[in-house]
C-alpha cells in the first residue's frame, strides 16, 4: 500500500467505534481523502489533539486504489485554527467553506490552487476581526467557486458580451452566470439587480483583495446571491446546510 505524504485540512471529523475517528480531509496533493484514524480517541493517541476540524498538517495517508475509506498514519499539525472552533460565526464561516470544497470538488479535483484558496480563505476567517467574519467568509466562497471554474461574469454581459455601464445598476442571472446589458436584461430578464459596488465587491472578493466593511443590508444581499449562485451552478438543488446555517445564523449575529 502506497504512503502519500501531503499537506491536509481536517474538513470534516466523526468518531468511529470507542477509539477511531474518521476524517474527511482535503489535500494539497491527492484530492479529497476519506480516511480512518486508528485510535485517535485514545487519551495517548499518537494524534494528539491534532485531529480538531479545520486543523492543518503534515499527513501520511496509506493510499489503496478502489477503497472508499483509507488509512491516516500520522498527522503532524502545522496549523490548529484554534480561532474558528471558538466563535459560533468564524465557526459557521469555516464550516460553510468546507461544505463547499467537500460537495463540489471531486476525490480527483482539489487541485494544488483550490488547497492553497481554502488555506487563505479559513486563515483569513479565523484572523478577521468579530465584524467581518461574514465578509470574509463571502470572500472565501466567492475564491472558491472562481478556482473551482464558475466565476461570475462581471465585467461585461455574460450573455452578448457587451460591456456594462461600470456605473449603472445592472441585471444580473444566475443561468446565464453573471451580468446582462440591458438589451439582453430585456430578452431575458435577470434575477437580481445589482448595484456598482455589489459588482465591485464581487470582483475583488473572487481576486482575493479585501474590502471595506458591507453594511447590513448589503451582506445579506451577498450573501442570498451566492446561495442562489451556489444552488442552480453547483448543488443541483440539494440543501447547502452548513451553508444555510451561516447565512441563518449571520442573521441573528448582526
Ligand atoms: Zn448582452
Amino acid at each position: 500500500m502506497p504512503l502519500v505524504e501531503t499537506d491536509a485540512i481536517v474538513l470534516h471529523a466523526f468518531d468511529y467505534s470507542e477509539t477511531s475517528r474518521i476524517l474527511r480531509l482535503a489535500t494539497r496533493d491527492a484530492g479529497l481523502q476519506s480516511v480512518l484514524a486508528r485510535g485517535a480517541r485514545r487519551s495517548k493517541s499518537r494524534f494528539g489533539s491534532a485531529l480538531d476540524l479545520f486543523a492543518q498538517g503534515a499527513a501520511q495517508l496509506h493510499l489503496k486504489d478502489g477503497r472508499d475509506l483509507q488509512t491516516l498514519a500520522s498527522f503532524d499539525v502545522t496549523r490548529s485554527r484554534a480561532e474558528l472552533g471558538e466563535d459560533l460565526g468564524r465557526f459557521a464561516g469555516a464550516s460553510a467553506l468546507a461544505e463547499l470544497v467537500l460537495r463540489f470538488s471531486g476525490a480527483d479535483d482539489v487541485s494544488v490552487q483550490l488547497f492553497d484558496v481554502l488555506t487563505d480563505a479559513l486563515d483569513r476567517v479565523a484572523e478577521a476581526p468579530d465584524s467581518r467574519t461574514i465578509e470574509a467568509t463571502l470572500s472565501g466562497a466567492w475564491r472558491l467557486v472562481a478556482e473551482l471554474g464558475f466565476a461570475p461574469t462581471i465585467d461585461a454581459c455574460a450573455s452578448c458580451h457587451a460591456p456594462v455601464g461600470a456605473d449603472d445598476d445592472v441585471a444580473f442571472s444566475h443561468r446565464a452566470g453573471g451580468v446582462l446589458c440591458e438589451r439582453c436584461s430585456r430578452l431575458q430578464p435577470g434575477d437580481r439587480t445589482l448595484p456598482p459596488a455589489a459588482r465591485e465587491a464581487i470582483a475583488r472578493w473572487s481576486g482575493g483583495d479585501r474590502l471595506g466593511e458591507c453594511d447590513e443590508r448589503a451582506v445579506r444581499a451577498h450573501q442570498r446571491l451566492l446561495r442562489e449562485f451556489l444552488q442552480l451552478h453547483l448543488a443541483d438543488g440539494r440543501a447547502l446546510r452548513a451553508f444555510d446555517a451561516w447565512e441563518q445564523g449571520a442573521l441573528v449575529a448582526r
